[in-house]
């Protein structure tokens, strides 16, 4: 099996391209444009490795893109690089349209091509895996659970983006007839998460004595997924998901912000006693514009049709990244260097 997976430097990506090369023992070609997002330290345990192998390249680069499928010969496609912080898309909404919208009208175009001129087994056997987020829900209130039939009302320009790719990668299945399949996720969480992210923000700023800066009152809910349970979701998708079907991908595990933060504030007591008690470096930020209130995953059709299920809790799995965190300073120290450790002071740094 060989996979073609962009954005695989990304927190996402690269928690696929490992699971690929290690678990499945697939031939991997990672396409990252190795943005401020991406970074090969995330998969540098693959170096050598004979069935990964890497091509910097930007997914609106057709030329570029177009010539990694006739050379690799993909039987896969896995579609996850993208521009993915909401506040960034608030402050320069340009890039997300360019590689969200753009860049995935530019993969599907060369994917199209490729399949088109595939014949026999090949072609039968080709996939391309559209990777998105629930964010194009919109935001839920009190009740109720995104289901794959829940109308798009994205808010922030991340999601609007995100949204208008799901929407190509629709037409394109309905209009060519590609074998494409749609993943909607809830919120991921775990080692190799980018340090402007919330939940490595709290581990890294209460490890240096900073401020935890919290938008609003703290209720707004998300609904956490470790990363490598949405890693094999997706591979399970790829593989068996219908063709021109959506599958939401969740945990089962609604978390206000505030009572995220506060967790991590326990365990950072915990394996981090010098700086106790971390709660008191809470501080309450004016909210994002456009805050979604709630988002809660329906994942029944992925549980019940492709016996996915998630294996780690939040209470593991949020334990499981602290101490990754703690561990891995190698990793996130560079990547954290210029900024302030405030919410906007990673954007005003530039990187
Ligand atoms: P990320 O920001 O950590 O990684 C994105 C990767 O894409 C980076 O390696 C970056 O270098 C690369 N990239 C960006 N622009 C590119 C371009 N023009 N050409 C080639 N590569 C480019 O993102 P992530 O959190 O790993 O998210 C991956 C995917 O999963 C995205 O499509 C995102 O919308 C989706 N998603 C994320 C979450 C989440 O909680 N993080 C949840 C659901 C869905």
């Amino acid at each position: 099996m060989r996979v073609l997976v962009t954005g695989g430097a990304g927190f996402i990506g690269s928690a696929v391209v490992r699971h690929l090369v290690v678990d499945k023992s697939y031939d991997v070609l990672n396409v990252d444009k190795l943005t401020y997002a991406g970074t090969l330290t995330s998969v540098n345990m693959l170096e050598g490795n004979p069935l990964y192998r890497f091509l910097k390249a930007d997914i609106c680069d057709g030329q570029a893109i177009s010539e990694a499928f006739s050379s690799f010969k993909p039987d896969r496609v896995m579609h996850l690089a993208a521009e993915s912080h909401v506040d960034r898309s608030i402050t320069g909404a340009k890039d997300f349209v360019e590689t969200n919208v753009l860049g995935s009208f530019t993969m599907l175009e060369c994917a199209r091509a490729y399949w088109q001129a595939l014949e026999g087994d090949a072609k039968a056997r080709f996939r391309f895996l559209h990777v998105s987020t629930d964010e194009v829900y919109g935001s839920l209130g009190d009740d109720g659970l995104f289901t794959e039939a829940t109308p798009y009302d994205p808010s922030s320009p991340y999601s609007a983006s995100k949204a208008a790719s799901d929407h190509l990668a629709k037409a394109w299945e309905r209009t060519y007839g590609m074998p494409i399949v749609v993943s909607n996720c809830s919120n991921n969480y775990g080692p190799f998460h980018f340090p402007e992210k919330l939940i490595p923000l709290m581990i890294i700023n209460a490890l240096e004595g900073k401020p935890l800066p919290v938008y609003g009152n703290g209720v707004n809910i998300r609904d956490w997924l470790y990363v490598e349970d949405h890693a094999r979701a997706l591979d399970i998708i790829a593989e068996r998901g219908r063709i021109g079907e959506t599958y939401n991908v969740g945990g089962r595990n609604e978390r206000r912000n505030i009572d995220v933060v506060k967790r991590v504030c326990q365990l950072m007591d915990e394996l981090h006693p010098a700086g106790r008690p971390h709660e008191n470096l809470i501080q309450y930020v004016t909210d994002r514009p456009g805050h979604d209130a709630r988002y809660a995953i329906d994942a029944t059709k992925l549980e019940t049709e492709l016996g996915w299920k998630a294996l780690e809790n939040f209470d593991t799995g949020i334990e499981k990244t602290v101490k990754w965190y703690l561990e891995n300073e190698w990793w996130w120290a560079p990547l954290r260097q210029g900024y302030d450790g405030t919410r906007l002071g990673l954007l005003k740094a530039g990187a």
